[in-house]
């Protein structure tokens, strides 16, 4: 039986090990890939305290914390369930084997994924032109021209935010209409270097082997195909978070599928704390993810001395 048992090894996974593991409790991390969405990412360059870093090499350096204590690291194993309300006040994680771990508290961190466009050059262009995080990615464009897909409120965000520093930006929205805030929209608008397309369906990512060029569009209306020349996409047409396997099992979800913590991260079950790109914590990002993860292994910490 654990005192913590840590589901996700992302950024958040992992600073919460470290943290219940340093309070000399029984800890166990299970995660389906350790590293998470890191290990997918080129150049980390707002990793405080690290001024340059590769998605890898930081993954490595996650495990390699982890593992500097006496930790259970179980990868490579994806959970489907967790149970609560038994007789004896334990949590149950259930694995996709058929095996079940036993734990005092659980601490959610399975993270989240991009939503892709899926369309030709997309996976091809990734890290070379196809971001999907502005707070991330925005300075590698500086002075050049860029794409934003999606005109809800993260795509005008993004717009906005990268108008600020490169040269052009081209704001594409499928629907015939942008979806984001009024106030958002309003902002948007007066900006001297952003254009905005609507009905515009993005259908090829062009490039020359080596990096982006441009964008083929349909127009929904004319049906007419587009071709943009840039050096960047940003895809901002949604962040989906990895819970789907917690919708029977009493843990609260927002709408949008976000386990719901409070600013302890503790969630609507007792005993059961979230952290990271998976949480209704806003701003998803690594240096978040892994102060939020710390913050939810000393809230289990604290609840663990509180009971029996
Ligand atoms: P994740 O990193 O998503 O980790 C989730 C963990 O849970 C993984 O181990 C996963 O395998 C596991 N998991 C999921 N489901 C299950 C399951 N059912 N059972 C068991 N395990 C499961 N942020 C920055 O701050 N700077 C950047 O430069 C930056 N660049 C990025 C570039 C890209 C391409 C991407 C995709 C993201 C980038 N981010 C960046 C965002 C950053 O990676 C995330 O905010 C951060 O990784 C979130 O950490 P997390 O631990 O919450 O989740």
């Amino acid at each position: 039986v654990f005192d913590v048992l840590v589901v996700g090894g992302g950024p958040a996974g992992a600073a919460a090990a470290v943290y219940a593991a340093r309070k000399g409790i029984n800890t166990g991390v299970v995660a389906e890939r350790f590293g998470g969405q890191v290990l997918d990412t080129l150049a980390i360059e707002n990793f405080i305290s690290v001024a340059e870093t590769e998605g890898p090499k930081l993954a490595a350096a996650l495990e390699q914390h982890v593992r500097a204590y006496d930790v259970d690291i179980m990868n490579l194993q994806r959970v489907k369930q967790l149970k609560t309300g038994d007789l004896d006040d334990l949590i149950e994680i259930e694995l996709e084997n058929g095996a079940t771990l036993k734990s005092r508290t659980v601490i959610l961190s399975t993270g989240a994924r991009w939503r892709e466009m899926n369309v030709p050059g997309e996976e091809q262009y990734k890290t070379k032109g196809v971001a999907f995080c502005p707070h991330c990615d925005g300075p590698l464009f500086k002075g050049k021209r860029v794409a934003v897909i999606g005109g809800g409120n993260s795509g005008v965000e993004a717009a906005i935010d990268l108008a600020g520093i490169v040269k052009e930006v081209t704001l594409l929205e499928f629907d015939g209409k942008l979806r984001a805030d009024a106030v958002l929209q309003k902002k948007l608008a007066s900006l001297p270097n952003v254009r905005v397309i609507t009905s515009a369906q993005t259908t090829e990512v062009l490039g020359d082997g080596q990096k982006v060029t441009g964008l083929v569009y349909k127009d929904r209306i004319g049906d007419s195909l587009n071709t943009i020349e840039l050096e960047g996409i940003f895809v901002q047409i949604g962040l989906l978070p990895n819970t789907d396997w917690l919708k029977t099992s009493g843990v609260e979800l927002s709408p949008r599928g976000e386990i719901v913590v409070d600013a302890r991260g503790e969630t609507s079950v007792p005993g059961v704390f979230a952290a990271g790109d998976a949480t209704t914590t806003p701003y998803k990002q690594i240096i978040i993810a892994t102060g939020e993860g710390a913050k939810a292994a000393l809230s289990a910490f604290d609840y663990l001395i509180r009971s029996n």
